[in-house]
């Protein structure tokens, strides 16, 4: 079965200034790369749909969601937190991104295709309940797994965020909902601080020194997500796909290198191929260095497609 890729032109038009790290080239680098590296044409590709307020309400309050619809400016740009801004085309991409989510977990659970992935900003995993930051708006991967739980019918599904960056905003909306398993590595101490402090049951933080590299990271995975993974038997996976931890990455410190994106993708599906039928979701969150951003989501993509 094939592999989704969900996109769409209005994520390009989410403008959070010129000198901002979160900027469209992002999603040009890995359309570049996908093309570059010859797997383009053997993914299925689908334009993002816009998200539903119903949709978006299973993760967010909705005085949340009209809160950012009404911040959005017809010119210019508001910010909602120092790094975290509104162009005029901010509103339209962040309910594609949001929908691009739901369209990749209805095309897998629909048995359309076996995994998607989803080429879209802003990203979710820093947005928590009633707030905007760390670039982030609405939470991208918990509306998506809320979605699959609450649509669907599934009844236990895995969130797997491998960003530089500890996914403060899906612990949030998920911290002690048994239906969820989050697994995440992330620099620490590092921006957003978080993580570390009494974490719920159902919440596996693994934080890691800058600098950590490859074989510190394989060995959290390893030791630390994978058995409570295989424990857990989620039904569907979703990755929370942050490639900032590249070591030719500026944001942060981690030292990763494009093999490792490959490697973290085929450890993870090898736990689901036998616990939920290979049934993944990934979606883009961070990774600000373009070439080692398109890289490293090809070597993502090859293991999700067995390319
Ligand atoms: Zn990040």
């Amino acid at each position: 079965m094939a592999t989704a890729f969900i996109t769409h032109a209005a994520c390009l038009r989410h403008d959070m200034g010129s000198h901002h790290p979160e900027c469209p080239s992002r999603l040009s680098a890995i359309d570049d790369q996908l093309i570059s590296s010859g797997i383009a044409q053997y993914l299925q590709h689908h334009e993002a749909p816009l998200a539903t307020l119903e949709q978006l309400a299973r993760a967010h309050p909705r005085e949340y969601i009209e809160t950012v619809q009404a911040a959005a400016p017809e010119r210019g740009i508001v910010h909602l937190d120092p790094d975290t801004a509104m162009s005029p085309g901010t509103w339209e991409a962040v309910l594609r991104a949001a929908g691009a989510a739901v369209l990749a977990t209805d095309l897998v659970l629909e048995g359309q295709v076996e995994n998607a992935f989803c080429s879209v900003r802003p990203p979710g995993h820093h947005a928590t309940r009633s707030r905007a930051m760390g670039f982030c708006f609405f939470n991208n991967v918990a509306v998506a797994a809320l979605h699959a739980l609450e649509r669907h019918g599934l009844e236990r599904v895995a969130v797997i965020d491998f960003d530089v960056h500890h996914g403060n905003g899906t612990e949030d909306i998920f911290e002690d909902d048994e239906r969820v398993l989050m697994v995440s590595t992330f620099q620490h101490p590092f921006y957003p601080y978080s993580g570390t402090e009494r974490p719920a049951p159902n919440m596996v933080n693994v934080p890691l020194a800058a600098g950590t590299g490859s074989a510190g990271f394989r060995d959290a995975v390893a030791t630390r997500w994978i058995p409570a993974l295989e424990d857990f038997q989620p039904e569907m996976v979703f990755f929370s796909a942050g490639f900032d931890a590249h070591v030719e990455d500026d944001m942060a410190m981690m030292r990763l290198v494009d093999g490792d994106y490959g490697w973290v993708t085929r450890e993870v599906k090898a736990v689901v191929d036998k616990s939920g039928g290979g049934r993944i979701v990934s979606v883009l969150e961070g990774g600000y260095a373009l070439s080692a951003l398109g890289r490293s989501v090809v070597q993502h993509i090859r293991v999700l497609g067995g390319l």
